[in-house]
């Protein structure tokens, strides 16, 4: 294995998270029009709100054993946003033009009495009066108990993260022994609650589970009648703890080749600005496929996406170095002594958003095909998919 294309498994959440910068209040506060963009014209529209950097699994991926061991440090209860909190501050990016927000982690379902926060932030509307969209991502472990109550809480639809059918393979993948078969209980019960559409993603790793492929396609081809949809992953070189390399990424583009060949395909229109993923269905109307190409095809250019860490830390980028400390502005007071405002809060988050640049995808996508910027950045589980 050589070196200049492998990443070193250590763990820099904590650094990175407690270098956050603290955010500027403008001199003159401007009140969210909900038309704020980015330096590059991007609009704000997508909220990704991790709720725990705690997770039952240990995919290899994302927070492999040697580093989130029993030694490994989580935040304690203090450290997070509180549902109040995070309500707070998910009405103020509403005002900035968010109507999508994601719940993730670490495994969000973990997150104590989750519902109540779901049910807090149904009842927020946009400023023309539309309810926000409400969807979470989860390894599916506890979804066949909690399906049911989501769905009243209010939640709109969920992702569902799953490797592999085969049984051996999986246990592997999470590291932790768990079975294929109740994650798949998690689908069957998410479908019955109405919490579709469904995505299924799962990410591909050559030399991992790439003969999983077919049987993934297989099975939710054959047994939800186009209600779900399996999107492949990159393996993306996120953070820097799970030892990325170049050759274990499979392209999208080999992927969507060999599916082709098993179940012709045909491309669908993006169904809207933002979007992730490359959208496929299969030629005998079975149903759809997602495509999300991270690492070979940069979709930096309509990103629209903040992401809100477990401790109120806002990131721009899922790659970004830095992220700017939003809880200190809830917590703290103002120099003068008094709260800060919503308005304070609001014009500094337009600030941010301003002055944004991230474009981390496109960037790698122009240099050579096996480098990975080097720097500090920040774990998945800490600020979610
Ligand atoms: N625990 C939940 C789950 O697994 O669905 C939510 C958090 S997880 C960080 C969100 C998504 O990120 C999952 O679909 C996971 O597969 C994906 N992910 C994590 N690490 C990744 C990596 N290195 N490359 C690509 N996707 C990754
Ligand atoms: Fe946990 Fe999700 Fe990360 Fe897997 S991908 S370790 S389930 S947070
Ligand atoms: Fe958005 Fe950063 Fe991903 Fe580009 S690399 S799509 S800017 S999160």
């Amino acid at each position: 294995m050589s070196e200049r294309n492998t990443i070193a498994i250590v763990d820099q959440r904590s650094a990175s998270a407690s270098s956050a910068a603290l955010p500027r209040i403008p001199d003159t506060i401007t009140l969210p029009s909900g038309l704020l963009s980015d330096g590059l014209g991007r609009p704000l529209r997508d909220l990704r709100i991790s709720v725990t950097d705690r997770c039952n699994f240990r995919c290899s991926y994302c927070m492999p054993k040697e580093v989130f061991d029993k030694n490994h440090q989580f935040l304690p209860q203090s450290a997070l946003l509180s549902f109040e909190e995070i309500l707070r501050l998910a009405q103020i990016f509403v005002a900035h033009g968010v109507h999508k927000i994601r719940l993730t982690g670490g495994e969000p379902l973990l997150r104590k009495h989750l519902e109540r926060l779901i049910e807090m932030l149904s009842a927020v509307r946009t400023p023309d009066g539309t309810p926000l969209d409400i969807t979470l991502t989860t390894n599916g472990s506890v979804l066949a108990r909690k399906a049911a109550a989501l769905k009243a809480a209010g939640l709109n639809r969920v992702t569902v993260s799953l490797d592999a059918m085969d049984d051996t393979i999986f246990r592997r993948m999470n590291d932790v022994d768990f079975p294929v078969a109740d994650v798949l209980a998690g689908i069957d019960a998410a479908v019955a609650a109405g919490l579709g559409p469904i995505k299924v993603n799962m990410v591909v790793k050559r030399g991992t589970n790439e003969q999983e492929i077919l049987p993934m396609a297989r099975y939710f081809r054959d047994h939800y009648d186009g209600h779900v949809i399996l999107r492949f992953i990159e393996y993306m070189d996120v953070g820097a703890t799970n030892g990325w390399r170049m050759d274990e990424v499979m392209p999208s583009a080999e992927v969507q080749r060999l599916l082709d060949l098993h179940f012709p395909l045909e491309a669908l229109d993006p169904s809207q600005s933002g979007e992730t993923a490359e959208r496929w269905r299969y030629r005998d109307g079975r149903g759809e496929v997602g495509f999300i190409s991270s690492v070979t095809q940069a979709f930096c250019g309509d990103c629209s996406r903040a992401r809100l860490s477990t401790e109120g830390q806002l990131y721009l980028c899922l790659f970004a170095q830095q992220g700017y400390d939003l809880r200190s502005l809830l917590r703290q007071p103002h120099p003068t002594g008094r709260p800060y405002t919503d308005d304070d809060i609001a014009a500094a988050v337009g600030l941010i958003w301003q002055e944004r640049d991230d474009r981390y995808s496109q960037l790698r996508a122009s240099q050579p095909a096996s480098s990975s910027a080097s720097g500090r950045r920040i774990e998945m589980s800490y600020i979610g998919g």
